[in-house]
């Protein structure tokens, strides 16, 4: 008799924050699309933050103790060896160790009992990790399943961690703050160009061992997948990174909707695909209706940035005098930080309450699509940096660490999208510089190039995700390979 076929089950293995799940829900969503049994892994944490700051949203809840899903895809959660109240924030290295070490136990054993389960036993056909979690390729490998990652920065960021690790000495040290750092595919980087991990003033030694770990670790996996699309950076996949790995541009794993451009006809929780860590203020929208096509700059430093009292001051002192106006999301720090840190300077909604508009989460895939939005004066963030890309609306980058120097650098030099502000000797950017590339791109010659530009990205980056795009061969091809080998 004809043994009956299993389906393909895929394990999805994401840290526990939005930055890190919503790109893997969106790959999910792919696989499932095309016919792929999908869960999505990730630690306890993980419900009780998206609880405390997201009450009236009701994917997941206390009350189902057992899988909940998200936008249709199933969720494992297990522990990270801490309990819930422990602030993981407060030693992100002993965090790390941590979870590498209960994380992996825990999930190992999570795996296995699926496996082994009477009645309906769940096999899963290949693991799908982060960068945050490197040590899933362990688990993977004991427990004989092939492994991939998905990584959730630019192909740019792999090439740069992978020559920091194998020469060191080509990149700035405390001798020589001021060396460039040459790479095959990429324009010469200044020290302000790289990311701050590999700089000698970094001091996130954990995060950095991590990043490290994860490039270390690339040869326990079968397949790289990047949240990117070829045509973005062809270049430096073509010339070094498939030197050292076999990477599958996938992305951009934004909304479908967003690619699609119709995401205010139709924004529900299946066509956002996604999970929103705070609530976004309605007001937003509204707002936005009553502005002039092209006329709004929107502002907005991602989920961890908290700007000091005097960069805040700053901002807003460029905001008043271009007396265009502005939506600026000004989230209220969830760490501790130092007095006056991530504070509008006094007064300031009142006496702008007429020209702009201050929230404290918005709907940023909703804004973006919006068309008052003129231009985002963002951090660049790479999920914002794509949602931008796929919308095709110019940027002001004001990139502050992580790779976000980097993606800054591909915005402006490479892809032409953006102009970049920079901070004076003391590290504070002046209002006079933001208040410059607001007027150069809401009305200035280089603006009107700047649009074009962005139009042709925005093609691009959805011709990638269409059917037979760049990014849709390599996920159909990820998809035979696994099929491939359980056949
Ligand atoms: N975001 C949002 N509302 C806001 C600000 C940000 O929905 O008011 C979303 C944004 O769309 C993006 C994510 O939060 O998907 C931020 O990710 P990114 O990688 O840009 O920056 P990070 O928060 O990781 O620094």
């Amino acid at each position: 008799m004809e043994k009956e076929k299993q389906p393909i089950h895929v394990l999805m293995v994401a840290f526990a924050s939005q930055g890190h799940i919503n790109p893997m829900l969106r790959l999910g969503k792919h696989l499932q699309n095309k016919g792929l049994h999908v869960t999505l892994a990730t630690t306890e944490i993980f419900r009780h933050r998206f609880f405390k700051h997201n009450q009236s949203t009701t994917t997941v809840t206390d009350q189902i103790p057992d899988i909940p899903s998200i936008s249709g895809i199933d969720i494992l959660l297990f522990s990270d060896g801490f309990s819930l109240d422990y602030d993981r924030k407060a030693n992100l290295n002993t965090y790390m160790e941590t979870l590498a070490k209960f994380g992996s136990k825990n999930l190992s054993n999570i795996i296995t009992s699926l496996a082994c389960n009477k009645t309906r036993p769940k096999k899963f056909s290949c693991l799908i990790n982060n960068s945050f979690i490197p040590w899933v390729a362990d688990v993977a490998k004991e427990l004989s399943i092939p492994c991939a990652m998905l990584w959730i920065q630019p192909c740019t960021l792999l090439a740069i961690y992978h020559r920091f690790q194998s020469n060191p000495n080509d990149f700035p040290t405390k001798q020589n703050l001021e060396k460039s750092v040459e790479i095959p595919g990429l324009p010469l980087l200044q020290p302000c160009d790289l990311p701050s991990f590999v700089l000698p003033s970094n001091s996130f030694l954990g995060l950095t061992k991590t990043f490290f770990e994860t490039i270390q670790n690339l040869h326990k996996l079968k397949w790289v997948l990047a949240n990117s699309f070829y045509e973005l950076e062809k270049d430096v996949i073509s010339n070094y990174v498939s030197t050292f790995v076999t990477i599958r541009t996938v992305g951009p794993l934004v909304p479908p909707k967003l690619l699609e451009g119709k995401i205010h006809d139709d924004h529900d929780e299946e066509n956002f695909i996604g999970i929103d860590m705070w609530k976004s203020d309605d007001k937003c929208l509204e707002w936005l209706n009553k502005n002039n096509p092209k006329s709004v700059i929107y502002v907005s430093f991602g989920s961890l940035i908290v700007h000091s009292r005097e960069a805040m001051d700053r901002i807003a002192t460029a905001l008043r005098n271009t007396k265009r106006p502005f939506l600026w999301v000004v989230k209220p720090p969830d760490y501790p930080v130092q007095e006056g840190a991530g504070e509008l300077p006094k007064g300031f909604i009142q006496e702008t309450k007429e020209q702009g508009l201050v929230v404290n989460w918005a709907p940023q895939n909703l804004v973006l699509t919006h068309e008052a939005i003129g231009c985002f004066l963002t951090h660049c963030g790479w999920n914002s940096v794509l949602e931008t890309i796929s919308v095709g609306v110019p940027i002001i980058a004001y990139a502050m660490w992580s790779d976000q120097p980097t993606n800054a650098k591909l915005l402006v030099d490479v892809l032409g999208i953006g102009l970049r502000v920079w901070p004076n000797k003391d590290g504070l950017v002046e209002s006079e510089m933001i208040q410059e590339c607001i007027e150069e791109i809401m009305g200035g010659p280089k603006g009107a190039e700047i649009w074009a530009k962005s139009n042709e990205w925005k093609g691009l980056a959805r011709n990638s995700v269409e059917n037979g795009g760049s990014s849709d061969r390599n996920i159909q091809e990820f998809i035979d390979e696994i099929v491939g080998i359980n056949s």
